[in-house]
């Protein structure tokens, strides 16, 4: 029997989930339908479990190389890669249940299978039912929503040619499940993901070599940041190789190593590994999900959506990875609460990209928030700038992590604050800091007023904000 729902959301990942629990609470009557776990590729194929992984890299490099300069020797340091694995996956189901019971506390139906948009049909004249092809192999469900929300997120992308069998050719799916490390390992892309498991696996002890196409990792961070992090990685024994074009047809698989070939700048090198990770970006789960039943445009791949985050079919929204922009957790959810709140109340909450924090989770961190130098000079902004360095603070010396620094980029004529660019010791926190700083409008005055607690690390903002002006203290 059809099921009558004020919103049905396809997609049960960070943007779906959230915005089902804020629709219950606005009383609208909810379903959401996932196919596989809820909490989507975030906290199962995503941040949470890379994450985790990473902190035990972490503990693994401080307990081999660094724990001596604190005046604590550890003979004998060995790393169990199946317990690192079971406290990963512990961390995810414990994250796991607690979203099963937010659902349940919500009162939100949750149905377990593949949903998909029906066009005009017995159950409705216009399109937007949506028929859920259950899991257990009931007969399908059909729900008749009055809105749909569909957040059915993203997969890796893969590369033409090269197949992916998820051990020699892998996507970080297949990473975040290896039982045993290899010995070495070429990364395809030098984005954030990429940079990530290089990072980690280099302090897990796997020679890794990262293979981009474009002039630097990172091309979305500042420069000034981006050499920073290189250099540091570089130190560490990462093998950065720029420009490089990957020549596909190369690629081979003898004597349980993986062999291909790259066009960097004007020679062709070879290179060898145990294995080869592709982090070469995300694509949209657009196919198979019933939007050729609909008026729904896709757009390079995305689902076109307005400000409202209302599709061409006015009654039917879609927000987080299935739209493209920044794929981030934290924009996936703000998005899904957007599109409930205009469902709800018919207010508009338009995320403006400049307000999003975005964070690298290698060593050292990576995280800004604004307009980069480089973007804000193109953009015609006359600039001051302010940088200090994390080795004159003593919080940071204390910790024993020196390298990096904060730079805030602000314009001359307003004092605005276009942009903050971290790189350092645990800046992924720090940035949250500059995210409320650009929410208020706050200038670099203002944050140097704010009384920061000493020794903190947080005390890098108040000296950055004064060197906007030439006034750090410190330095
Ligand atoms: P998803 O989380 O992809 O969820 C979509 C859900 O829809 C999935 O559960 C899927 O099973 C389900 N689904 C799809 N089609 C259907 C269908 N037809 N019927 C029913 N269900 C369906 N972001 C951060 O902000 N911070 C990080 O540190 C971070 N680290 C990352 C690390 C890695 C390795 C990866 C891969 C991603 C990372 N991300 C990170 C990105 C983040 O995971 C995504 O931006 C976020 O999960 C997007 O949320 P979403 O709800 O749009 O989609």
């Amino acid at each position: 029997m059809a099921q009558n729902y004020d919103v049905v959301i396809i997609g049960g990942g960070t943007g779906g989930y959230v915005a089902a629990i804020r629709a219950a609470q606005l009383g609208l009557k909810t379903a959401i339908v996932e196919n596989e776990k809820l909490g989507g590729t975030c906290l199962h194929k995503g941040c949470i479990p890379s994450k985790a992984l990473l902190r035990s890299a972490e503990v693994y490099r401080m307990a081999n190389k660094t724990a001596s300069d604190f005046g604590v020797e550890i003979e004998g340091v060995t790393l169990q890669f199946d317990k690192v694995q079971a406290r990963k996956q512990a961390i995810v189901e414990q994250l796991s249940q607690g979203v099963n019971t937010l659902m349940k506390k919500g009162k939100i139906d949750v149905y377990e299978g593949y949903g998909r948009v029906l066009g005009p049909s017995i159950f409705s004249p216009m399109p937007g039912t949506v028929s859920v092809e259950l899991r257990n192999g009931d007969e399908n469900e059909m729900l008749l929503p009055t809105n749909v929300v569909i957040a059915t997120g993203s997969k890796p992308r893969g590369i033409e040619g090269l197949t992916v069998d998820g051990n020699y050719v892998m996507n970080s799916d297949h990473a975040l499940m290896m039982e045993t490390l290899p010995k070495s390992l070429l990364i395809v892309g030098g984005g954030v993901i990429g940079i990530e498991w290089a990072s980690m696996l280099c302090d897990f002890g796997v020679y890794v070599t990262v293979i981009e196409f474009g002039p630097t990792i990172l091309p979305a961070e500042d420069m000034d940041v981006v050499k920073e992090l290189t250099k540091q990685l570089e130190k560490r024994g990462v093998r950065i190789v720029t420009n490089a074009k990957l020549k596909v047809d190369t690629f081979d698989i003898k004597n349980d190593s993986v062999f291909i070939s790259a066009q960097v700048e004007e020679i062709e090198e070879q290179f060898e590994a145990d294995k080869l990770l592709l982090c070469v970006g995300r694509e949209a789960n657009t196919k198979g999900i019933g939007l050729e039943n609909t008026e729904i445009e896709v757009e390079n791949g995305f689902i076109k959506v307005q400000d409202t985050y209302q599709t061409k079919e006015s009654h039917m929204y879609a927000i987080g990875d299935v739209i493209g922009g920044l794929q981030l957790a934290h924009v996936a959810s703000h998005e899904g609460l957007s599109a409930i709140e205009h469902i709800a109340t018919g207010k508009i909450g338009v995320l403006d990209p400049l307000r999003v924090p975005k964070c690298v989770y290698s060593y050292p961190e990576v995280a800004s928030i604004g307009l980069t130098e480089k973007d804000a000079k193109e953009q015609g902004f006359t600039l001051k700038i302010g940088n200090f360095p994390f080795k004159a603070i003593g919080k940071a010396l204390v910790n024993g992590e020196t390298e990096g620094f904060v730079k805030i980029v602000a314009d001359v004529q307003t004092n605005d604050i276009l942009g903050i660019h971290m790189v350092g010791p645990h800046v992924t926190d720090l940035i949250g800091e500059a995210s409320l700083a650009k929410l208020l409008d706050a200038t670099p005055w203002e944050i140097s007023q704010a009384i920061h607690p000493h020794p903190s690390l947080n005390e890098v903002l108040v000296e950055s904000a004064l060197a906007v002006d030439n006034r750090a203290i410190h330095f």
